[in-house]
C-alpha cells in the first residue's frame, strides 16, 4: 500500500506517457500515432469525471468503452467488492460453486425475457460470442441436425474480435487484416435506419418500413441456407461499433418469427445495449421478443470487473443434459464465474432497484433531448438519434482526421469523445447530472462549430 501511494505520488502525465508507450502495447491503436495524439494518463476516477496527474479533469461521455453505468469509484459498489475480498477472492466453478454466482444467476433468470433459465459465464464479450456459436451448433449435433454448422450476422455487425467472434464481425477494419484466419460467414442487410433513403427531406422510406424490406431480405436468405444455419446473431436495435446505427424493433420481432419458422437460432449480443443502456433492462423487450442466447456483458459489473454471461433457453440447456460427458458443453475459462466480478454485478443490479434508474434515466434522456436543439439543428450535425442513453450523429466535416481532432478537441473542454469515423455519440454514465448534461451538450456544440 505505502509503495503503491509513493508511486503514484511520484508520477506526473508525462512521466507515466513516456513510460507507458515504451512498455505498454495499446488495443485499438496504430502506436505510432500517440506521437501526435498523446496518450491520456489518468489518476483517478470519481462518479462521471476521470481525473489526469495534472489536476485536469473528463467527463466520461462514453463510459470507458461502453461499460461504465454508475460512475468511477461507486461507493455501493466498491464496498460489495471490498466485503467479497475479505470472504472469497476466486474459486474454480467446474466442481465447485458459491453463493454470488447462484444469486446472479437466479437474478438474471428473473429480469431476462422468458424461458432463458441458465447462465454460463465468461469473462470479455468474445468469449461469450465464442460460446453461444459453439454451443448453437453442438446443439443441433446433439438433436440430429449436424449440418446446422453456419452462422449468419447483420451487415456493419461487431460481435467481438477473438477469431470465432471475428467471423460474424463485420467491421472492415477489424476483420480484414484476419480474414485468412477466419471462416467466412454471410450478412444480411442491416435496418439501420440511416439508410431510409432520403428520410432528411421527408420523403424517404420510414424506419419501420426499411426494417421490414430488410426483414424479406432475411427471409430469403433464410429459405434458400436454413439447412446449413445453426443462429443468426443481432445486436437488438442498436449496432454499437458500426457507429450507433440504430433501428426499429419491428425488425426484431420479424427476425423472431423467421428463426422460428426456418429452424435457426436467435442469439441476442447485448454486451452493449443490455443493463438498461436502451431504456429497457434489455433491448429485446422493446421488440417483445425472447431470443434463444442472450449475451450480457460490458455494464454488467457496472464497469468494474471483465465478466460476461450467456443466458440460454431452457430447451438447448435440457439437450446437453445427458449420461455421456461429451456430451456436456466442453467449454471453460479459469476466471468463470469469478466471485468478486458477480459481487460487483450483484451490487449493480441492487443500483438499478434502489435508484429506480430506469425511470431516472428517461427524466435525464429527456433533459438532454430539450437542451440539444441547437446541437442538433447545427448545419453540420446529419441523423441525430437517440435511443435510451445512446445518442449519435454524423458530422460533416472537412477534415479527413476528424475523428482524432474531435477527441483532442474535446479533451481540451474537459470531455472525453471518442467519434467512430464521422459520428459523434454519447453514451455516459447513469449517474450524470444536469450540469454534466449541460457541460457535454454545450461543449459539443463548441467542438462541432470549431471542425465544421
Ligand atoms: C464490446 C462488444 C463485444 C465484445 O466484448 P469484449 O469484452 O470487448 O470482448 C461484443 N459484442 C458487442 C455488441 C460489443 O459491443
Amino acid at each position: 500500500m505505502i509503495q503503491t501511494m509513493s508511486i503514484s505520488c511520484r508520477t506526473d502525465n508525462r512521466d507515466l506517457l513516456e513510460r507507458s508507450l515504451r512498455a505498454v502495447w495499446h488495443p485499438c491503436s496504430q502506436m505510432k500515432h500517440y506521437e501526435n495524439f498523446p496518450l491520456v494518463p489518468m489518476a483517478r476516477g470519481n462518479g462521471v469525471w476521470l481525473h489526469d496527474y495534472d489536476g485536469r479533469r473528463y467527463l466520461d461521455a462514453v463510459s470507458s468503452w461502453w461499460v461504465n453505468l454508475f460512475g468511477h469509484c461507486n461507493p455501493r459498489i466498491n464496498a460489495a467488492i471490498t466485503d467479497q475480498l475479505g470472504r472469497l477472492e476466486h474459486v474454480m466453478l467446474a466442481g465447485f460453486t458459491h453463493e454470488p454466482v447462484v444469486q446472479l444467476s437466479e437474478r438474471l433468470r428473473g429480469l431476462a425475457p422468458e424461458g432463458l433459465g441458465h447462465c454460463f459465464y465468461a469473462s470479455d464479450g468474445a468469449s461469450a460470442t465464442e460460446i453461444a456459436l459453439k454451443m448453437s451448433a453442438h446443439y443441433w449435433r446433439a438433436i440430429g441436425k449436424p449440418g446446422k454448422t453456419q452462422f449468419i450476422s447483420l451487415e456493419n455487425s461487431y460481435h467481438g474480435e477473438t477469431l470465432g467472434a471475428l467471423s460474424v464481425t463485420d467491421i472492415a477494419l477489424f476483420r480484414d487484416a484476419y480474414g485468412m484466419l477466419i471462416r467466412q460467414q454471410s450478412t444480411v442487410p442491416s435496418p439501420d435506419w440511416r439508410k431510409a433513403a432520403a428520410q432528411e427531406k421527408g420523403e424517404g422510406e420510414s424506419a419501420e418500413a426499411c426494417a421490414l424490406r430488410c426483414a424479406d431480405a432475411l427471409e430469403q436468405y433464410l429459405r434458400l441456407h436454413h439447412a446449413d444455419l445453426a443462429a443468426f446473431i443481432i445486436e437488438p436495435l442498436v449496432q454499437g461499433a458500426a457507429g450507433m446505427a440504430m433501428y426499429h424493433p419491428v425488425y426484431l420481432q420479424r427476425a423472431r418469427q423467421l428463426c422460428d419458422a426456418y429452424g435457426v437460432h436467435l442469439i441476442a449480443d447485448e454486451i452493449a445495449v443490455g443493463m438498461g443502456r436502451t431504456g429497457t433492462m434489455f433491448a429485446c423487450e422493446q421488440a417483445d421478443i425472447s431470443p434463444d442466447f442472450l449475451l450480457i456483458s460490458k455494464g454488467i459489473t457496472g464497469g468494474y470487473l471483465p465478466l460476461s454471461v450467456v443466458m440460454t433457453h431452457d430447451e438447448i440447456y435440457r439437450a446437453f443434459y445427458a449420461d455421456e460427458t461429451s456430451r456436456g458443453f466442453l467449454h471453460s475459462h479459469s476466471y468463470t464465474g469469478n466471485p468478486l466480478a458477480c459481487r460487483a454485478a450483484l451490487a449493480t443490479l441492487d443500483i438499478f432497484i434502489q435508484d429506480d434508474v430506469l425511470a431516472s434515466n428517461r427524466i435525464k434522456a429527456a433533459y438532454l433531448n430539450q437542451i440539444a436543439t441547437p446541437l442538433r439543428d447545427h448545419h453540420a450535425v446529419r441523423n441525430w438519434r437517440n435511443t435510451g442513453m445512446i445518442w449519435a450523429f454524423e458530422v460533416v466535416s472537412p477534415h479527413r482526421d476528424f475523428a482524432q481532432r474531435c477527441f483532442a478537441l474535446a479533451l481540451q473542454n474537459e470531455l472525453l469523445l471518442r467519434p467512430i469515423g464521422s459520428t459523434v455519440y454519447f453514451m455516459p454514465p447513469y449517474v450524470i447530472g444536469n450540469p454534466e448534461i449541460e457541460l457535454l451538450v454545450n461543449g459539443t456544440f463548441h467542438i462541432i462549430n470549431q471542425l465544421s
